[in-house]
């Protein structure tokens, strides 16, 4: 028992020793009792009326009071400093955190759980023309309401950055990239990516125009090469393998040209998106017979397509993505083997997997595969006659169909690549 609880009994019964002696001197000592009894029961009363008034004027300092009851106004007196020093401390760090937000160049906007507009920055006012007198509390998707960005806030998928058009002024360009914190709150970055995007779009110009210059000199150049290879046999014999390299390369330049041709184009239509209902699973049938055709019939190619499952998108761009996806198989398989594609869908989305038992990819390589000109083997990719494009290709268009590329793979074992599509690119055939 704690020293000062003890002490407050050992007052009571000294108090009630008194009151039954005086009480005894009259002939009712338990009447004397009671009535020390009741003095003590008053003075607690007394004090915890005094508390209960200081609890309702939390500025003031606490009564003043001996014992026990001392003891509990000076605990809470501490306790009550100690709160505010904590409230001060906290509020201090919040109007820091709140000044340096206000002072960053990119616009911060805290959206709560039911996706309303909570509180943000200078710059996300001057960015998406906000205002803090009227726009507080209002939903997001009400003031951002153009639908690519509507598509991106719902989709809940923010591992890359949306790039769109200002809504305040429409030849800025805006990047957004919302993160998820707390219970489904969100954080929304909002940069003017303008000059970015401008350099970028000199950049893919640039490209552009120098592969659609060399188009023509190609083109020349393979048809002279095709008409010295009809008539092969009357050059001289060291000349013959000059003229095989020569027209082997040319058509690997060609090839190269058109791919960043297809890229360009791909990046030029980053803001287009197609809704064209597609069949998938017809789609892989030809895709089937073009890789027969190609590899020589050499490979056993198996297709597990659901026939009712149709996504939405550009059938040209998607033929393309999945033709790369599935030539590399073969390209990267040895012949004989099996290849197999599947289409199918389950409660996150839709997937077109296209799945070899090929030589396989160092876990190393697969971040970079996407990457334009990456190859896992120069020397053995060159023989295939590859560009290094080809899945640079197939990620801006699955880009365009908001999905994404994920790829696995064991070396000796093979490899699976998988095109994600969220389910609001997919229909079911009725609809359709
Ligand atoms: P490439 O034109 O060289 O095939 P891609 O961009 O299509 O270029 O592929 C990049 C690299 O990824 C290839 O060079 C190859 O090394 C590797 N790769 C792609 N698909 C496969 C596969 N199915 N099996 C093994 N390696 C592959």
């Amino acid at each position: 028992m704690k020293p000062l609880l003890r002490k407050e009994i050992l007052r009571l019964v000294v108090w009630m020793l008194l009151g039954s002696l005086l009480g005894y001197l009259v002939d009712r000592p338990i009447l004397g009792a009671a009535a020390a009894l009741l003095i003590v029961l008053g003075q607690h009363l007394w004090q915890l009326q005094r508390l209960v008034s200081w609890l309702q004027q939390p500025n003031k300092v606490p009564p003043e009071a001996a014992r026990l009851w001392g003891e509990v106004f000076d605990g809470i007196y501490h306790y009550q400093r100690r709160q505010k020093a904590d409230q001060q401390h906290l509020a201090g760090l919040l109007s820091r955190i709140q000044d340096s937000s206000q002072a960053l160049r990119d616009g911060v906007v805290m959206i709560d759980h039911k996706g309303d507009l909570e509180w943000w920055n200078h710059a996300a006012e001057r960015l998406l023309g906000l205002s803090s007198s009227t726009d507080r509390g209002q939903p997001l998707t009400y003031l951002l309401r153009h639908p690519q960005f509507v598509d991106y806030y719902d989709r809940q998928d923010y591992l890359e950055p949306l790039v769109l058009p200002s809504p305040v002024e429409e030849e800025h360009l805006l990047e957004y990239q919302i993160t998820l914190f707390g219970k489904n709150e969100r954080l929304l970055l909002v940069r003017d990516c303008t000059k970015m995007q401008h350099l970028e779009r000199m950049r893919q110009d640039f490209i552009a125009n120098v592969s659609h210059e060399l188009r023509t000199p190609l083109t020349v150049l393979s048809g002279y090469l095709e008409t010295f290879s009809d008539h092969a046999e009357q050059l001289p014999a060291q000349w013959q393998r000059g003229l095989v390299l020569m027209t082997q390369q040319s058509a690997r330049m060609e090839h190269l040209v058109a791919d960043l041709l297809t890229l360009s184009r791909l990046e030029a239509n980053d803001f287009k998106v197609e809704t064209t209902p597609i069949n998938v699973a017809e789609l892989l049938a030809a895709i089937r017979l073009d890789a027969l055709a190609l590899s020589g019939q050499q490979y056993q190619l198996l297709i597990d397509a659901d026939p009712q499952l149709y996504l939405r998108g550009s059938a040209n761009e998607l033929r393309s993505a999945f033709s790369n996806l599935v030539f590399n198989a073969v390209k990267y398989t040895p012949q004989g083997s099996t290849i197999e594609l599947r289409w199918y869908q389950d409660e996150n989305g839709a997937y077109l997997e296209v799945d070899d038992n090929g030589q396989g990819i160092d876990g190393k390589h697969l971040a970079h595969l996407t990457q334009r000109f990456y190859r896992v083997d120069n020397s053995r990719s060159s023989q295939t006659g590859g560009t290094g494009l080809g899945l640079a290709i197939v990620k801006h268009i699955l880009r365009h169909h908001q999905g994404r590329l994920e790829i696995s793979s064991v070396v000796g074992q093979g490899s699976r690549f998988t095109c994600c599509f969220p389910l609001s690119q997919t229909l079911l055939d009725s609809a359709a």
